[in-house]
């Protein structure tokens, strides 16, 4: 049987996995977690990521390689891709790993960003500062995730509080953008080059972590679609990158360019969950299918869809009965330890228009106890 060799074992492992049964594909992981919710869906080999007895059983007779989270040891990456296709290689892990690296990536490629600036001690902090104008967001380079290593600088006397706060280590300064919203797109490049692209989809956060995805993003014009598209195309194109790729973009209407890209993601994305029953052929089902060579499915949504991250415990009885009695609503439980803040499953809802889709998004987060992250007060 067609295998693909998983570095990590969380929820998006998880997911993989069930897209690519369906497709007669069997995913296998590797995590130093024994509890990963992944092993509910394919062999869990239980090592540290740097075990090289662990890697080659993982690439053991497997047709491709994957990871299911950026921050793969550059050490475990190179094993694996030594053995077998890595997917999506490399290169487009590294870029991903270091934030200015990929802000010099985006630069390079004609891709608009924030103003950004790096500094490598105390002394650069001033000029990057002034370079990047103030207010400014000072970023950990490494290892960053849902807003974490993260300090904003108002005035130029707190610079030293910012060098002290994120651990005297080497750091991203950004303007500060006023954006309006923010954005993400997922992107898929097949093993032969073709390429397909989801919509822009919403995105809400809160405490730093995404609580609410809409999908297709209200009032999307075509000419921004396409100015989104560009930028995951010039990626993916210069990483010869080959699976999911995402991209995270602030949205600022009226200024010139309105596209501004944050980061990248180099996996399947929790903005793209929506997609297992509201798009055509999901990211999972898509990352697969470039991981293994066969052709990629359509990116099409089916119908306005919503998602929504249950954090931390699962919503009580008799409320996710209810929940999930919903007419295209569909629950996801990942099986996880229920701990504060920490994404334990989520709740998706594929509508047949958008004030449906809106109704039942507000019914499932009144159910869950979860104020509207996507109310405008
Ligand atoms: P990140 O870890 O870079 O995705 O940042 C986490 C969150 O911080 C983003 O989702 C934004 O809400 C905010 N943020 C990051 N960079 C900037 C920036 N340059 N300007 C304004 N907000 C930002």
């Amino acid at each position: 049987m067609t295998t693909v060799g998983v570095l990590g074992g969380g929820q998006l492992g998880m997911m993989l996995a069930q897209a690519a049964t369906g497709i007669g594909v069997r995913c296998r992981f590797l995590d130093p977690n024994h509890a990963s919710p992944a092993g509910r869906e394919g062999e869990l080999i239980v090592a540290d990521y740097d075990d090289p007895e662990a890697l080659a059983r993982l690439c053991a007779g497997a047709d491709a390689a994957t990871c299911e989270f950026e921050n793969v040891p550059a050490s475990a990456a190179s094993f694996v891709s030594q053995r077998v296709r890595f997917v999506p290689g490399a290169a487009a892990l590294e870029t991903a790993q270091e934030r200015y690296r990929e802000n010099a990536l985006f630069a390079d490629l004609g891709v608009p960003t924030p103003a950004f600036a790096p500094v490598d001690d105390l002394s650069e902090m001033v000029p990057a500062l002034e370079r990047v104008g103030l207010p400014a967001v000072c970023k950990t380079r490494r290892m960053g995730y849902d807003g974490k290593g993260q300090f904003i600088v108002r005035d130029m006397r707190d610079a030293p509080k910012a060098w002290t706060a994120l651990g005297q280590r080497p750091l991203l300064f950004e303007q500060l953008v006023e954006f309006q919203r923010e954005l993400s797109i997922i992107a898929v490049r097949g093993a032969d080059g073709s390429e397909a692209f989801y919509p822009l989809v919403e995105n809400h956060h809160e405490g730093g972590i995404l609580r609410l995805t809409i999908a297709p993003a209200p009032g999307v014009s075509a000419e921004l679609q396409a100015e989104a598209e560009g930028i995951a195309r010039r990626v993916l194109e210069a990483l010869g990158y080959i699976g999911v790729l995402t991209v995270e973009l602030f949205h600022c209407p009226g200024a010139e360019p309105e596209l501004l890209a944050n980061e990248m993601a180099p996996r399947v994305h929790n903005s793209g969950h929506w997609t297992i029953e509201g798009a055509e052929c999901s990211q999972f089902e898509n990352h697969i299918r470039a991981c293994v060579g066969m052709d990629l499915g359509p990116a099409r949504p089916k119908g306005p869809s919503a998602m929504i991250n249950i954090l931390g415990a699962m919503p009580p009885e008799p409320a996710l009965r209810e929940i999930g009695s919903l007419d295209g609503v569909f629950v996801h439980s990942y099986g996880k330890a229920e701990r504060p803040g920490r994404k334990i499953g989520h709740i998706t809802v594929v509508a047949g228009d958008e004030a449906s889709r809106d109704e039942t998004t507000r019914r499932v987060l009144d159910l869950s106890g979860i104020a509207d992250p996507g109310a405008h007060p």
